[in-house]
C-alpha cells in the first residue's frame, strides 16, 4: 500500500467519527441537525397538516414556514446542505403516514421540477430530494422526471397574483418519464414551500391534459397564516 492509499484509508476511517457541524447553529452534531435545532425545527410542525386537504387543490403541509423551519429550508436550498432533505422529507412522510385515510397506496410521487439552469447552479432540486426521502419511508414509487420546467421562472413570492400566473404560463411540460410511459396511478406532487398554489395549479393542468389525475400535494412548509 502506498502513501496515497494510506491517506485515503485513514481519511475514510476518520470520516466515520468526524461528524460535521449543525448547519443552523454550527455546533458539532452527530446527525443532520443538532438536538437543539432538531427540536426548534420540530416546533414549527403544524398540529393538523391535513387542514388544507379538503379544498379544490388538496395540499398536505408539514409545518409553518417561519423561524427554525424557514432557516432549515434556507440552509438546505441556499447554503448547500442537501443532506437536510433526508430528515425533513422523513418528517413529512411520518406525518403523511399518520393519516391513513389520506395515505393510500397506488400513488406515483412527482417532485415539482427545477429549470436546468437553476439545477446547474444549485446542484440539486430540493423538491426531488424531499420526495426521495418521502418515498423511502412511505414506499411509494418516485418519478423524478414526471414533469419538467422549460422556463426559468423568477421567484414567485415577490410577484402579484396576476404576475405569478403569467410567469408560470408554459413553464412546465410533461417530463421524460411520463412522455415515455404514462403512470397508471394518480400523482402525488411534492414541493418544499406551498405559497400561492400557482405552481401546483400549473403542474396539475399539464398532467390533466395528458389524462393523468392528481391526487394532491405534499409540501414541507407554508407561509399561510394559521394557528398552530
Ligand atoms: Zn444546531
Amino acid at each position: 500500500m502506498n502513501k496515497r492509499q494510506w491517506t485515503g484509508l485513514l481519511k475514510s476511517f476518520l470520516n466515520l467519527f468526524l461528524k460535521s457541524n449543525c448547519p443552523l447553529c454550527q455546533r458539532p452534531a452527530a446527525r443532520e441537525f443538532c438536538p437543539y435545532c432538531h427540536k426548534q425545527v420540530q416546533g414549527f410542525q403544524l398540529a393538523d397538516p391535513s387542514r388544507f386537504w379538503n379544498s379544490e387543490q388538496p395540499v398536505f403541509v408539514w409545518g409553518e414556514y417561519g423561524g427554525a423551519l424557514k432557516r432549515a429550508i434556507a440552509a438546505l436550498k441556499y447554503d448547500g446542505n442537501p443532506q437536510l432533505a433526508k430528515p425533513l422529507g422523513g418528517w413529512l412522510a411520518e406525518a403523511w403516514l399518520s393519516f391513513p385515510e389520506l395515505a393510500t397506496d397506488n400513488l406515483t410521487v412527482v417532485p415539482i421540477p427545477m429549470h436546468q439552469e437553476k439545477l446547474k447552479e444549485r446542484g440539486f432540486n430540493q423538491a426531488e430530494l424531499l420526495a426521495e426521502s418521502f418515498c423511502e419511508l412511505t414506499g411509494l414509487p418516485l418519478q423524478r422526471h414526471g414533469l419538467a420546467r422549460v422556463k426559468n421562472t423568477q421567484p414567485l413570492f415577490a410577484l402579484t397574483a396576476q404576475q405569478r400566473q403569467a410567469e408560470m404560463e408554459n413553464a412546465l411540460i410533461l417530463g421524460k418519464d411520463f412522455r415515455r410511459r404514462l403512470p397508471r396511478d394518480r400523482v402525488l406532487l411534492v414541493d418544499d414551500i406551498y405559497t400561492s398554489g400557482i405552481t401546483v395549479k400549473s403542474a396539475t393542468k399539464i398532467l390533466k391534459q395528458s389524462g393523468i389525475s392528481v391526487y394532491g400535494t405534499v409540501a414541507l412548509a407554508t407561509p399561510k397564516k394559521i394557528n398552530r
